[in-house]
């Protein structure tokens, strides 16, 4: 295990060093409350250097490299990912919490990001357009230049995988700042793209805490683009400090996704899905379907189901590999007990609750998954995002009302409507404030080829499928007169 443990450095330019402020941050494995090794604790110079560095990658051999080549690159990364499959999955079990078996998932995710990308990075191109007698004009796609990755804890892997492969195959060089809660494999891929051949300087990681390393990427005025994916909160600081520079944003951010179940749905199809889209990864996704509204006719029936199905979850360390594993860290825990004990007083005690499994380890940060049921569509546990495995089960009385509590949030990500009736299934896909739609499924944000972002809280900016592409590049339109 020690073996592949990344060593406390950044990754700049070709070469792996200490943070220059020569400090260190611990890792603590979620599953146990242990630190089990530590992380440079990089900052404002070493954001500098990264910058300076992909700057230079652009002006030498990356920059000049054909996309052809880039989309190579790529491939092979995802290639090299593959091969190193099992280790990278233990790895990112351990410093998420993850069960194992979410871990490989995720690591398969990153390796097809990859591929998604080498594929497509020789295929974006623009338009010629009509225009006056004796003039031809043309667009072109061109890299920002030098992007900022700022990138949360949840889903290290692969959401480096979704931002950097797009950001790389239009031939932006980048500059990383993963979560300090969790950033081991967004460390390891560094060492195998640099393994694959990709030039010094076309990715650059810079580790550390994120009002130090993050803020300090959020204010350089080096960037020309950056992506951030995180809380909404941390995500306005980052808009402030890079509109100071005029530089354009991605942002990727929270969400209270709601599943709506209608009387006519296909119930034994659903269950699978409303449980597992909040249980997965603790609840601890941006696209976590937190909120299951469900129609009074089948309402008792249906939360009686997700009720039992709730009782047999267990949970359990990563190793454990069991339904579900620890949230992040001591204060995440403490979070979501915040937000069941204000319910509980407020008389929305759980409807279900699943089991701690003997045997894990006492130091965890362990949640049972709970469901609570008739939840008012303003309470705060139907509003805010909890990030941790609580369901929140409203019943609705028709369209009209599914429609009202399915947008009465102020976020905009994921929803997922349940329904054999094609003509509802069309007017809610049209209806609902969001970002995807999910008709009888729930894609927790779906495949590497579905666009995916928010709107309104959830934020703006697509990454994901081709039009990720068109998000890291400058569209420039040349008009040439000939006479
Ligand atoms: P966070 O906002 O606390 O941190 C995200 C990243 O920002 C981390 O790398 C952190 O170090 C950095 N950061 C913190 N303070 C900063 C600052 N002042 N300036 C610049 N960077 C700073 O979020 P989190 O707790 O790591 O992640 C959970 C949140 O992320 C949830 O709201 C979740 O919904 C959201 N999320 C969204 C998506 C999406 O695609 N929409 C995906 C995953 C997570």
């Amino acid at each position: 295990m020690t073996a592949m443990l990344p060593a406390p450095l950044i990754l700049v330019g070709e070469s792996w060093r200490p943070a220059q402020g020569g400090q260190s941050i611990g890792v603590i494995n979620p599953s146990d409350g242990e630190e089990f090794t530590r992380i440079a604790r990089g900052a404002a110079a070493d954001i500098d250097a990264a910058v300076h560095a992909a700057r230079a990658a652009l002006d030498g051999a990356w920059g000049r490299l054909p996309a052809v080549e880039r989309g190579r690159l790529l491939t092979r990364l995802a290639y090299a990912v593959q091969d190193h499959h099992a280790d990278l999955a233990r790895l990112e079990a351990m410093d998420t919490g993850k069960p194992l078996k979410q871990a490989k998932a995720d690591i398969t995710a990153l390796a097809r990001y990859f591929e998604y990308y080498g594929g497509a990075a020789d295929k974006v191109h623009g338009e010629t357009l009509p225009y006056l007698d004796g003039y031809t004009v043309m667009t072109f796609y061109e890299p920002f230049g030098v992007t900022g990755h700022i990138i949360p804890w949840n889903y290290p892997a692969q959401i480096l995988g979704r931002t950097l492969a797009a950001a790389l195959a239009m031939g932006n060089a980048a500059v990383v700042k993963p979560a300090e809660d969790a950033c081991l494999t967004v460390l390891k891929v560094g060492e195998l793209a640099l393994g694959v051949g990709f030039p010094p300087g076309a990715i650059n990681i810079v580790t550390g805490y994120g009002e130090e390393a993050g803020a300090a990427l959020a204010a350089h005025p080096g960037f020309d683009h950056i992506s951030f994916t995180g809380s909404p909160d941390t995500g306005a600081l980052v808009q402030a400090a890079a509109a100071r520079n005029n530089k354009p944003v991605t942002m990727e951010l929270g969400g209270k996704s709601p599943q709506l179940v209608f009387a006519d749905a296909d119930i034994d199809a659903a269950l699978p899905f409303l449980v597992g889209a909040i249980v997965q990864n603790a609840g601890q996704t941006c696209s976590a379907g937190s909120r299951l509204l469900v129609e009074a006719k089948v309402y008792d029936d249906v939360l009686s189901r997700v009720a039992g199905r709730f009782s047999s979850l267990q949970v359990g360390s990563s190793d454990m590999d069991l339904d579900c594993g620890p949230v992040i860290n001591r204060s995440q825990k403490q979070r979501v007990e915040g937000f069941l004990d204000r319910a509980k007083k407020d008389g929305f005690a759980p409807r279900a609750q699943g089991r701690i499994a003997p045997n894990t380890p006492p130091g965890g940060y362990y949640v049972a998954p709970t469901l609570v049921a008739d939840v008012p569509p303003l309470h705060e546990l139907a509003q805010d995002e909890v990030f941790g495995p609580v369901l929140a089960a409203t019943r609705f009385k028709d369209d009209a009302e599914a429609l009202a509590f399915a947008n009465g949030t102020a976020y905009g990500l994921v929803a997922g409507v349940w329904t054999r009736d094609g003509g509802r299934q069309h007017r809610f896909a049209k209806g609902l404030k969001s970002g995807q739609v999910f008709v009888n499924n729930f894609g927790a944000g779906g495949g590497v080829e579905l666009p995916f972002g928010g709107v309104r809280r959830s934020g703006f900016g697509r990454e994901k499928g081709f039009e990720a592409l068109y998000s890291f590049s400058a569209l420039k339109t040349v008009a040439v007169r000939h006479g």
